[in-house]
């Protein structure tokens, strides 16, 4: 009998009931340290004081208002991510997926209205994870992903992973944009050099090519930088945000240049919930706490802090880790055994982690988790390793 609930996903017998700081409580009573953070999503830990506040006091003033009327919760949350970024504008979508759709809709308008109508085509890559819906899964392409759910919507295709003369001979007469993760997540902890973003930047620049940066998981401060393309110096035109920004809250946004959004005019695009003033208060205050520099660099020490943890686990247990990647807070261990079985024994000794695709594990803790958590996260990584061998 099918259950309940759509049995999408391949459950862990895991239940929370609670959750502090870097910590979570399960139904039983025991505590796993969160380095999954809800994949990226609690960006402050669980449970953070400065954000039940901003929900309970937005709670108390007003939930919900329709997209018909001016919201300055919103007004406000877009003021600081302008004032942060290379964006001029902003709007705000419920997911990470919702924030992919607005930007391939954004992108082919663009080129619409700029009276190149053929410019459709968007360029992504092999490993890309831009959401579920039959146009983010169409441009990961992923067949397991897309496999049954044709046809899917037509204008994308995939190039090797950070290949720039296959992103070179790629664009053509009928490209509409390129669409990246500059640290892809859910492909394995992938870091695409700085001198590909920046190749990738000159060629869109000479092509007439839109960039599209999906920030969804690398973006918010998790790489040290409030948004990873800041290591590479380069901006996009166009770039997807969600997860992180939050706080847990669901909220995402697609930021873009005056230019980029130029075709996005009244009634072009709408959302219900988008911008909802209790996602947009929530919102502000994350991004408030993390866009401040002092606790930027706090992220960047901490993941210097992790990685050389990290270093010594892959040395200590060659047989179960081969490498560390990543950036910042945005952590891999490349495994040797399937990462699914790291997983599971990292349920045994009390952590939580998650499985990427090419073999790794991803870490990606709460930005603000205290060192002391960082050794009790490395101590049991170590159990957990130990633990894998011994059955
Ligand atoms: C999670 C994710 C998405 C999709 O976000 P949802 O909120 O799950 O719709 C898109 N892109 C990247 C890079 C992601 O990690």
């Amino acid at each position: 009998m099918i259950p309940s609930v759509l049995p999408t996903y391949n459950r862990a017998p895991l239940a929370f009931v609670k959750g502090e700081g870097s910590w979570l409580t399960a139904e039983d009573g025991r505590r796993y340290l969160d380095l999954g953070a809800g994949i990226a999503v609690n960006a402050l830990g669980h449970a953070h004081p400065a954000l039940i506040q901003a929900l309970t006091e937005q709670a108390q003033k007003l939930w919900h208002v329709s997209n018909v009327y001016t919201v300055p919760e919103q007004e406000r949350l877009a003021g600081l991510l302008t004032a942060e970024t290379f964006a001029d504008t902003v709007f705000f979508t419920n997911s990470g997926t919702e924030a992919a759709e607005l930007a391939i809709k954004m992108a082919r308008k663009f080129h619409y209205d700029s009276g190149q109508p053929e410019r459709t085509q968007i360029i992504a890559f092999e490993g890309a994870f831009h959401g579920r819906s039959t146009g983010a899964i169409a441009a990961s392409g992923a067949e397991k992903m897309v496999k049954g759910f044709g046809p899917l919507m037509p204008g994308f295709t995939q190039l090797k992973w950070a290949d720039h003369d296959a992103i070179r001979s790629a664009i053509t007469d009928q490209t509409c944009a390129v669409i990246i993760e500059p640290v892809q997540g859910e492909g394995g902890i992938r870091v695409v050099p700085d001198q590909c973003l920046k190749g990738l930047r000159d060629l869109c620049d000479q092509t007439g090519t839109l960039l599209i940066f999906d920030e969804v998981q690398c973006g918010m401060g998790r790489t040290g930088r409030l948004f990873a393309h800041e290591w590479a110096g380069v901006t996009p035109d166009i770039m997807m945000v969600a997860k992180g920004i939050g706080g847990g809250f669901p909220l995402g946004a697609v930021l873009a240049t005056e230019s980029a959004a130029k075709g996005m005019t009244a009634g072009t695009h709408g959302s219900t919930y988008g911008g909802n003033p209790l996602g947009c208060a929530v919102g502000a205050k994350v991004t408030e706490i993390i866009s401040d520099p002092a606790f930027l660099a706090e992220v960047a020490r901490k993941g210097a802090l992790f990685r050389q943890g990290l270093e010594s686990l892959v040395a200590r247990h060659p047989a179960v880790f081969e490498s560390v990647r990543g950036e910042g807070l945005m952590l891999g261990l490349k495994c040797k055994p399937a990462p699914t079985d790291v997983v599971k024994a990292g349920y045994a000794a009390g952590i939580l982690t998650i499985a990427a695709a090419d073999n790794v594990l991803r870490l990606l803790p709460a930005l603000n988790i205290p060192d002391a958590d960082i050794a009790e996260a490395l101590t049991r990584l170590d159990q957990a390793a130990t633990n894998l061998l011994a059955t």
